[in-house]
């Protein structure tokens, strides 16, 4: 083991500078966006943790990459490049890259599903439920019931309950379920890590029932690193070895570049299946482009061909959940509620108990996060009653850390901030809503303080 201080495993080699703002400022600027962090400029936020989705720092490989893209139209170097580096890791046969995560989902769903099917996954990802429910499938959760709890300590809080699974494919029929997903690590949930031994038993039982099994692998990296350290058996295997093993337990994959993939942009599906790819490469010309770049520029492709293998440096894993766990941590010791333990990507407040005196109906996420910026120019997200309604489980607030742009001094930022408003939360107020649009209203909707 390395020092006792997780260091950030790289030095900065150029900056983007970010701008201050005073609160009186920030009081005029949020009035005016309504009290929708969405709809602030992102120039007027001082610490930026609306999502880790395409917001991570390129290394200096990765640029270089950048100026070595290949555009040829069909048969690009770079897409070699790409497929190589994607097979290395997933070990699919065959690789369709696609301009983001949802792009692979649509495809795999209007393939492998018709109305009346239903999908299995742990939990799906907000934009994977409504592509399988576009194409008139249904797509049912079935996670281990602790994975609901927030103040639940498991190591694998991602799991699926496999015995709710087994349960599930007795009621609807084999017939009826043309794939099951696994979501690694669990994004809605809480960025909650999968076990290889849960892998496995989900396998053995797709398998036997002869059905496909494929990963959401956005952040498989931090999962084979929390692999690593938590479970028994792997500790002296490299996070590349872990994600191989996993994925053999596999027949395919859908994958976001913008996270574990390091890139701004860019995602990929694989398959072991000929005819499925067949039928996907058709559909992908269709709306996304010729198979050999997908929708994506070549420099696009050479960025994620190198972004995937960092992303499994154990230097890089080390620091990456080194330093949400110490966000995490630092400020749990003082009280403040979060979803227990700290997962991969981010930190959720539990804002239905930091701010116990603000009913469901006042929107307590999207208080403690407009609270958040007044105090301190930090740009968070509600994952609660404004972005699910009647169907919230939990009012969080996700703090989503971009890969490798924030340093040690940032999140002690964050973490001071944080405690001020904690300090004073009995003083913050409820909202009410002026204007909600009829569809994920979140990302639009309008609100007021109440009086
Ligand atoms: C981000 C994400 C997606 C969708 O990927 P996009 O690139 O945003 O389209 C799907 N599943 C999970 C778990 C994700 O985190």
């Amino acid at each position: 083991m390395p020092s006792k201080t997780i260091i950030e495993p790289f030095r900065i080699k150029s900056v983007e500078p970010i701008r201050w703002t005073t609160r009186e400022q920030r009081e005029g600027l949020l009035r005016a966006a309504h009290y929708n962090l969405f709809l602030l400029q992102a120039d007027d936020v001082l610490i930026d943790l609306l999502t880790d989705s395409g917001t991570g720092a390129m290394s200096t490989h990765q640029w270089a990459a950048v100026m070595e893209g290949d555009e040829s139209y069909a048969g690009s170097r770079s897409f070699d490049h790409f497929k190589s580096s994607v097979q290395d890791i997933f070990g699919y046969t065959h690789v369709i890259p696609t301009h983001q995560g949802r792009a692979a989902e649509r495809i795999l769903f209007r393939v492998m599903c018709k109305q009346g099917d239903v999908v299995p996954n742990n939990t799906h990802f907000d934009t994977t439920r409504a592509n399988v429910e576009s194409v008139g499938a249904e797509a049912i959760d079935v996670l281990l019931p602790e994975g609901g709890q927030p103040e639940t300590r498991l190591p694998f809080k991602g799991n699926m309950d496999v015995a709710a699974l087994e349960e599930l494919i007795a009621r609807v029929g084999r017939e009826h379920i043309p794939l099951v997903m696994l979501t690694v690590t669990n994004n809605s949930g809480g960025g909650q890590p999968v076990s290889m031994e849960n892998a496995r038993a989900v396998s053995e039982v797709c398998h036997k029932h002869g059905i496909p099994l494929y990963f959401d692998a956005c952040r498989f990296a931090e999962n084979a690193y929390f692999i690593k350290l938590r479970e028994p058996g792997y500790a002296d295997k490299t996070p590349k070895q872990i994600a191989q093993e996993m994925f053999a337990l596999g027949d395919g994959c859908t994958m976001s570049a913008k996270k574990d993939g390091m890139a701004n942009i860019g995602g990929f599906l694989c398959t072991n299946d000929d005819i499925l790819a067949r039928q996907e490469k058709d559909l992908l010309i269709l709306t996304e482009g010729y198979p050999t770049y997908g929708g994506l520029a070549g420099r696009d492709l050479e960025a994620v061909a190198v972004g995937l293998q960092e992303s499994l440096q154990e230097d890089y894993l080390r620091y990456r959940i080194a330093s949400t766990a110490y966000l995490g941590d630092h400020i749990a010791e003082h009280g403040v509620p979060i979803v227990q333990p700290p997962g991969g990507h981010a930190i959720y407040l539990d804002a239905k108990a930091f701010l116990p005196h603000i009913p469901v109906e006042q929107f307590p996420g999207v208080a403690l996060a407009a609270e958040l910026y007044l105090e301190g120019g930090i740009r968070s997200v509600e994952i609660g009653s404004l972005m699910f309604g009647e169907a919230a489980k939990m009012e969080l607030v996700r703090l989503a850390i971009p890969r490798r742009v924030y340093t040690q001094s940032h999140i002690d930022y964050v973490v001071e901030i944080i405690l001020k408003v904690w300090e004073r939360r009995s003083l913050i107020k409820g909202l009410r809503l002026t204007y909600e649009a009829p569809f994920l209203r979140h990302f639009t909707a309008h609100l007021e303080p109440v009086a």
